[in-house]
């Protein structure tokens, strides 16, 4: 292969990074399938058992390794990956089919696992590809173990980016410290757990590249521009050059930003908060300034769970998020299973209908420690929305605890579908607040897949837009909140069009604070306007695009360029 060569994954991590190659995994071979003696039944299964127990020390000492470098509330990550290693689902099936099928362990895990994988991948929601991810990532663990593999370790000398097919969480965590400033895998998506865990360690990472480490060699140069998802390998001196000089810049302007203003050129306070996916980015959030929690997903602390955790449990975790950001607001969601869709408020089955008063219950009960409110996703009907209120009265008058049923509580709802936007108005008699959810709203207003990496949706098309500004209009002429929570507001080149829409609250990963906050103070909110209405008249979203950056240039552009953004 040609040297520059040029790839392109999913931004997962913001950041540059620059750095020779860590190719790790490639030594793997294939899993070998055997049949085996009714003999060696037992000692397969003593091998395998002696797997697992090595598989789960490893694991174990990740997330000790975890605990000691950032506190013990990043541990949850690693919990479910050890519960998958005493799971009869995973690991008895395992031993039943050594047992029954006389195979060896290799091709007994593998069988288990692809079986437990297939309705996961069957669905078309991230959260359950992801899962399915998972459980790879415990295969991989084992395999290593049943062939005596080693793990790889970081290299001792200078910094190194990371190149991998997939990383497991417990290797992200062992392997995602210095010397390794960069991570590059060919698969993983923006929501897998590692992809997680680069952006709380603060390492660019770019994933879902494909195939590639067989296209690259140890030490060869590396550059992983972790904003725009592109990865260059055997770049020349100048652009390594420009590269490093991308980086520090990026490094210092993340120092200096840390405490600085959301105020537009103009005089308008924006509001900005976190979205947030575990208890453990709660202190990043604070630390980089965020006014609150705009979007807590809470359907992440159900991991690979088979179902949520019971409401004693929540409520420790909402409490712990809600006291440690007090007196900031936090919205919790509630669980968004996306392509499952069993915990919408309506049309629930038994089961579904008390798990979601579960969660109502421990929200309501923390809602005493501090700011809180409440929001549905994926609302696409009226009668739905009446629904899920009617829910929250029920749990409320059944509480016994009189604080919680005091509580003040403010029920929204997130305008992600279609008609939901359509019809914003009459949802405005209803929601106490919107927040609008541009990644699916512009998925499912264009009808594309949000699993398709390279589909088209892209929240700047005039469509979509004109739904966002159905939806501002609505929540402003009914004097109620609308914040922006989907990646558009995380975009440092659309959240001058989301400004100019009329969105003053937005809320974007914790990563993204900083920028999101200098992006607002060169923004003139009159000049955004008169944008924004010409958006509209556009015809795509790569026209609306080029007209934003050549309009909003004169006060974005030094700080686009200075980030290498556009
Ligand atoms: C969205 O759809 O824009 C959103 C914020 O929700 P999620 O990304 O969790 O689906
Ligand atoms: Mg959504």
């Amino acid at each position: 292969m040609t040297r520059p060569a040029r790839f392109k994954g999913i931004a997962a991590s913001i950041g540059v990074a620059v750095g020779p190659a860590r190719v790790i995994g490639r030594e793997r071979s294939g899993v070998s399938n055997r049949r085996i003696e009714e003999a060696a039944v037992s000692s397969e299964l003593a091998r395998f058992e002696q797997a697992v127990s090595k598989s789960r020390a490893e694991i174990e000492a990740a997330k000790q390794e975890l605990t000691d470098r950032h506190g013990s509330t990043y541990a949850p990550i690693l919990d479910v990956y050890l519960l998958m290693h005493a799971d009869a689902l995973l690991i008895g099936a395992t031993s039943e089919a050594i047992r029954n099928d006389r195979i060896n362990a290799e091709w007994a895990l593998s069988r288990v696992t692809e079986r437990l994988k297939k309705p996961l991948l069957e669905d078309a929601s991230s959260y359950f590809q992801e899962r399915a991810r998972d459980i790879d990532h415990v295969q991989d663990h084992l395999l290593r173990h049943l062939r005596g593999e080693q793990r790889s370790e970081p290299a001792t000398d200078g910094p190194t980016i990371l190149i991998a097919h997939d990383l497991t969480p417990a290797d992200a965590v062992h392997m995602l410290a210095p010397p390794t400033v960069g991570l590059v895998t060919e698969m993983g998506a923006g929501s897998s757990h590692t992809a997680i865990l680069a952006r709380t360690f603060g390492v660019p990472a770019v994933v879902g590249v494909g195939p590639l480490a067989t296209e690259i060699e140890d030490d060869e140069l590396v550059l992983v521009d972790g904003f725009a998802g592109d990865v260059t390998v055997g770049a020349s001196p100048q652009e390594r050059r420009a590269a490093e000089a991308r980086r520090d810049r990026f490094t210092a302007f993340l120092a200096a930003e840390r405490s600085t203003s959301a105020v537009t050129r103009d005089g308008v306070s924006i509001s900005i908060m976190a979205n947030v996916e575990l208890p453990s980015e709660v202190q990043a959030a604070l630390e980089n300034g965020a006014e609150g929690i705009g979007l807590y997903r809470t359907e992440f602390m159900c991991l690979d769970r088979l179902e949520p955790p019971c409401e004693d449990d929540q409520l420790e975790v909402y409490r712990a998020v809600v006291s440690a950001m007090a007196p900031r607001r936090v919205v919790f969601r509630t669980f968004d299973w996306r392509g499952d869709k069993r915990l919408r408020a309506h049309d629930l089955g038994e089961r579904e209908r008390a798990w979601l008063k579960i969660q109502i219950n421990a929200v309501l009960r923390a809602s005493g420690d501090g700011s809180v409110a409440l929001m549905f996703p994926m609302v696409s009907t009226l009668e739905e929305f009446l629904r899920a209120r009617a829910l929250v009265e029920e749990c409320r008058s059944e509480l016994s605890d009189e604080r919680a049923r005091l509580a003040e509580l403010p029920v929204g709802m997130m305008v992600e579908v279609p008609s939901a936007a359509l019809l914003a108005e009459r949802f405005a008699q209803h929601a106490d607040f919107f927040a609008v959810g541009t990644n699916d709203l512009a998925h499912y207003t264009l009808a594309f897949d949000r699993r398709d990496r390279r589909s088209a949706a892209k929240p700047l098309d005039p469509a979509v837009l004109g739904l966002l500004q159905r939806a501002i209009t609505a929540a402003t002429e009914a004097d109620m909140p609308c914040s922006m929570c989907g990646d558009m507001a995380a975009d440092p080149v659309a959240l001058g069009l989301a400004l100019g829409l009329g969105y003053r609250q937005i809320s974007v990963p914790v990563s993204v604070l900083p920028l999101a906050r200098a992006v607002v103070r060169n923004v003139d909110l009159e000049i955004a306007a008169e944008v924004a209405r010409d958006a509209l008249q556009c015809t795509s979203a790569d026209e609306v695009r080029e007209m934003v950056v050549e309009r909003l240039d004169p006060h974005l552009g030094a700080l686009w360029k200075e980030q290498g953004i556009v």
